[in-house]
């Protein structure tokens, strides 16, 4: 009897082991939860999932069918088929740019890769998303893009459609760290929801938040607009953690934390 339960326990350590080297699969877009120890707080967005601590990982659209690594574990990013969105532009000249459009586009790239790279880490992010506009998704996260037939980068955001006027609230709260009108954005907002917690909104008619101005959850930041490179009124919304955009979907689901495990 001793003995079949000393195998029963050996057995017992033998699957749990397996089942924690397990490697671990995930899609594109998505985040990841990891099991985190007490040093991971600084280093990463970590959140308490039923009384666990997990760390939160994104896995970016570039590495479909490889692996990623977070210190000696191993992500397994899943190949997806996204679809394919193709839009006709009119206005050439926002298709090809003259020099001097693509010298200022250049030099906006710059600016707003500078807000995106300086999160806090004071801001504690609510992660209980919310949809931050009304309206009909005209093009989803992962698509193939075409623009009057020339491939272009993939669409790594969601699109909302809505009638110009529209009102756009923040999802969660968070602070303004870039207000601006850009060539491809028109009028644009960053927000800084903390540890590498960012988001974006782009083509507003209106904006009604300055920069470094702290916001709640729902408070009205802006108008949908035509700004910018477009085809017609919608909220162009970016999501960003650690600089990977993410699929802004996944985060306004309802019970998205839960999700993850
Ligand atoms: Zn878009």
């Amino acid at each position: 009897m001793k003995n079949k339960l000393k195998n029963f326990g050996l057995c017992y350590i033998f699957l749990i082991s397996f089942f924690n080297n397990a490697e671990k699969f995930g899609d594109p877009g998505e985040i990841i939860a990891i099991k985190a120890s007490s040093d991971d707080i600084d280093k990463y967005l970590t959140v308490e999932i039923n009384e666990s601590l997990y760390k939160l990982i994104p896995l970016p659209f570039e590495k479909q069918n490889k692996s990623i690594y977070v210190n000696d574990e191993k992500i397994n990013i899943n190949q997806k088929d996204f679809g394919e969105s193709r839009i006709t532009i009119k206005n050439n000249s926002m298709v090809n740019l003259s020099k001097e459009d693509s010298d200022r586009a250049f030099k906006e790239s710059k600016i707003i890769q500078k807000a995106l790279n300086n999160y806090s880490k004071f801001l504690v992010p609510d992660l209980n998303f919310i949809s931050p506009v009304e309206g009909v998704i005209s093009s989803r996260y992962g698509k193939k893009r075409y623009i009057n037939n020339q491939p272009r980068s993939p669409h790594l955001s969601l699109d909302i459609a809505a009638a110009e006027g529209t009102k756009i609230i923040s999802p969660s709260k968070g602070e303004v760290i870039l207000v601006g009108d850009f060539f491809y954005s028109g009028n644009f907002i960053v927000i800084d929801h903390g540890f590498g917690l960012i988001s974006t909104y782009s083509h507003l008619s209106s904006v009604l938040v300055k920069e470094n101005e702290f916001i709640k959850k729902g408070q009205k930041i802006g108008e949908v607009g035509s700004t910018g490179r477009v085809t017609g009124p919608h909220l162009h919304w970016t999501v960003y953690l650690n600089k990977v955009r993410i699929n802004p979907e996944s985060i306004i689901q309802e019970n998205f934390l839960e999700s993850l495990l």
